[in-house]
Formats: structure tokens, C-alpha cells, sequence
């Protein structure tokens, strides 16, 4: 047998955290790494922030899991915070952001197929986007590495430039549901699609009556410095799929939309053994309790205002290394001129300091949001002591 227990899915690195504390890991070995991936903008809190360790001891002993069949006044509460806060008249939850993008996915079919409209099925979706690993979210993506071994994709998807506003109209046809796509691409490389984009997908669904859905699973929940990165560009989704931050590390996803564009969910569509479960409500309760503060979204602001002119300054030092920083409040990048896989297992092994490789030779960094300004100095000097020693690439 030479296949690990663990499916060998993941190239895992040898850091193996056992414990965390507010913004750092500790290993097996007690190594200390201070975290800018925040388990791939996960940990909004941080680690080990007691009113989210508190919020969800209190409801495991109290009640952890009921079916959807009855009535959930956990779930009730957290769904009508969320309309208050949001767009959204209704909530579905999720275990994970692919579940809750695939909810976004049958919500915009069933939108027109509830109508009569049973030919209105496809998505239009933006080329590096990443939706989740289902065969729906795989599908809706157009990068091959994902698809490679899993034929045949879930037809309904049909893929065009992202940031390309006449490539997204040209692609609209008689089979045309609405539009999936992330405001800021995420994996894809911390890459900000334009307002006149995302005004003029807008523009096009309503005009197409077709349904503009964001997928906010990583912008969303305070990273970019407001609730939903969408805020910022004043553009309003139909549907929004939400999940990473929401539990603070407690599985979670949502999938939020408006009244009208939820006119397909009805009675029997749809459903989910866990999803919403009394514990995981606990737990977005009270990261929401946290992140939907004004003052605490202004800090993510300032926050994010404060790395990201440092890093403009710092890249200036090493200009064979850094191209430029991308990003907004604590959803960051830097694009480098070397491998980025490289440099962050440098930052890592040599540094101690944790951060996530993204498409377009980028170096996401997403720390807690709760960071400060010790965590922000050490990032600094981790960074600036990394790119004085990091081995010059061979010439090519
Ligand atoms: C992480 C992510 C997903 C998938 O979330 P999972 O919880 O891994 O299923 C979907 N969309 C975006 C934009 C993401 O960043």
C-alpha cells in the first residue's frame, strides 16, 4: 500500500500547526508562523478569538445538529441579519463555498425554468475564475488543470474574458441565464474587475433579464473593508454566494438572493442535511457580531490602507523581485517577477511568515482581520528580511 491515508489530493508543506494564537500557528514542533493566508481567508477572527470559541461552546452544549425539517430559529435569526444587511430578501445555507455557488447556480436555472423559459440554462463565466471543486463549479471555470480527468463538465457554462464587457455581451444568446462572477478574482490572482465592468454586467442582465450573480465567497464578510466587496462598487448582485469568513472557521456557506431572482426555490428544490445547522449559526453570529461593525470595517480599511503603502513603497527596493501590489482593505497581492510558489515557501521555511500563492504570479496575503499594528510591523520586517535573502533566480 503506498497511498496515504490522507487522499493524496493536497502537495501539503511540512508545516503542521497544532494550535493557534490570534495571528500566529504554532507547529508540532513549536515553530511559530505568523498567518497571512488566515486558512485561505478563513480565520477573520484570527485564532483563538474567545467570542467565537465561547458563541460556539455554549451552542454545542446546548444543541448541535437538527434536520431542516423543523423549524430553526437559529437559522431564522442569521438569515434575517443577513437581509438586514444585504441586498437579499432570503438565505440558503451551505457547508462550503462550492455548495453554496452551486445553490447560486440552481437559483439562476430555476429563476427562468419556474418562468416557462426551460431553454434558459447558461452561465456565462470569466476565464481564471475558480468557483469551487464540484462538477457544477468545476465546470464553470474555465481552467483546464481542474478539469483534467473528470469528463464530462456539466454542460451550461460558457466562458469569456474576465474584465471584457463586450466579450460578455457578444457571448449572450437564446440559451442565456445570467452572469456568475467574482467581483475580485481570488485565486485567480487578486484581480479587481473594473466598475465600468461589473456596472455594465449589470446593465446587461437587466436589460437581458438575466441574473447577475456575484460570487463574494472570498471578498465577502469584511475582507475588502466593507460587508461585500460589491458595496464598494455600488453595483447590486441578484444572487451572491458567500462563505470562508462567514463561520470564521466553522464550515459555512450561504448563497443570498433577492425575491424575485429566488421566484424558482421553492418547496422541494433544493436542500441540505447540515447546512445551517444551530453550531454553525452560532459561530457566523458571532463573527458577524465582530465584522459588521462600522468601526471595526473602518480598522479593516485603515488596515489594509497602511499594508498596502507600505508594500508600494517597499517593492520599490526590489524591482527584480515585485511588479506591484494589488488588492483592497485585507484581501492583498503582490504580483512578483519570480516564481510566487517559490518565494512563498521562502517566506515560509526561512521566515515564519504563511502566505498563499495565486494565478497570475501573485502572492495573495490575507491576514486575520483582526490583525494590529505589532502583527503589521513583523509582517514588514519578515517580508523585508525574505527579500534580502531570497536566492537570485538562475539566469535564464
Ligand atoms: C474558496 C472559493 C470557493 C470554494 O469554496 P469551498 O469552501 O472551497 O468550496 C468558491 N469561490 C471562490 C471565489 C473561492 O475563493
Amino acid at each position: 500500500m503506498t497511498i496515504t491515508p490522507l487522499m493524496p489530493v493536497y502537495p501539503r508543506c511540512g508545516v503542521r500547526p497544532v494550535r493557534g494564537e490570534h495571528c500566529h500557528l504554532i507547529d508540532e514542533s513549536g515553530a511559530r508562523y505568523l498567518d497571512f493566508a488566515s486558512g485561505i481567508a478563513v480565520n477573520a477572527l484570527g485564532h483563538s478569538h474567545p467570542g467565537l470559541i465561547g458563541a460556539i461552546q455554549r451552542q454545542a452544549a446546548t444543541l448541535m445538529h437538527v434536520s431542516n425539517l423543523y423549524g430553526s430559529p437559529q437559522g431564522e435569526h442569521l438569515a434575517q441579519r443577513l437581509v438586514d444587511l444585504t441586498f437579499a430578501d432570503t438565505v440558503f445555507f451551505t457547508n462550503s463555498g462550492a455548495e453554496a455557488v452551486e445553490a447560486a447556480i440552481k437559483t439562476a436555472r430555476a429563476y427562468h425554468q419556474s418562468a416557462g423559459n426551460t431553454d434558459r440554462f447558461e452561465l456565462i463565466t470569466f476565464n481564471n475564475a475558480f468557483h469551487g471543486r464540484t462538477m457544477a463549479t468545476i465546470s464553470a471555470s474555465n481552467q483546464e488543470k481542474m478539469h483534467k480527468g473528470f469528463a464530462p463538465l456539466l454542460p451550461g457554462f460558457r466562458y469569456v474574458a474576465f474584465d471584457d464587457l463586450e466579450g460578455a455581451r457578444a457571448a449572450i444568446g437564446p440559451h442565456t441565464a445570467g452572469f456568475l462572477v467574482e467581483p475580485i478574482q481570488g485565486e485567480g490572482g487578486i484581480r479587481a474587475g473594473s466598475p465600468a465592468f461589473l456596472e455594465g454586467l449589470r446593465d446587461l442582465a437587466d436589460a437581458h433579464d438575466l441574473l447577475l450573480v456575484f460570487d463574494e465567497v472570498q471578498t465577502g464578510v469584511a475582507r475588502t473593508g466593507t460587508l461585500f466587496v460589491h458595496e464598494q462598487y455600488e453595483v447590486t448582485p441578484d444572487v451572491m454566494a458567500i462563505a470562508k469568513g462567514i463561520g470564521g472557521g466553522f464550515p459555512l456557506g450561504a448563497c443570498l438572493a433577492s425575491e424575485k431572482a429566488a421566484r424558482g426555490m421553492t418547496f422541494g428544490t433544493h436542500g441540505s442535511t447540515y447546512g445551517g445547522n444551530p453550531l454553525a449559526m452560532a459561530a457566523a453570529e458571532a463573527v458577524l457580531d465582530v465584522v459588521a461593525e462600522a468601526a471595526f470595517l473602518e480598522g479593516v480599511r485603515a488596515k489594509g490602507e497602511r499594508i498596502r503603502a507600505g508594500l508600494a513603497q517597499f517593492i520599490g527596493n526590489y524591482p527584480e523581485l515585485f511588479e506591484e501590489v494589488r488588492g483592497t482593505g485585507l484581501m492583498l497581492g503582490l504580483k512578483l517577477k519570480v516564481e510566487p510558489r517559490a518565494f512563498m515557501e521562502h517566506l515560509r521555511d526561512a521566515h515564519g511568515l504563511l502566505t498563499v500563492a495565486a494565478g497570475d504570479k501573485t502572492l495573495r496575503l490575507l491576514p486575520p482581520l483582526v490583525i494590529g499594528d505589532a502583527e503589521i510591523d513583523e509582517f514588514f520586517e519578515k517580508l523585508s528580511a525574505a527579500s534580502a535573502d531570497f536566492p537570485a533566480p538562475e539566469p535564464a
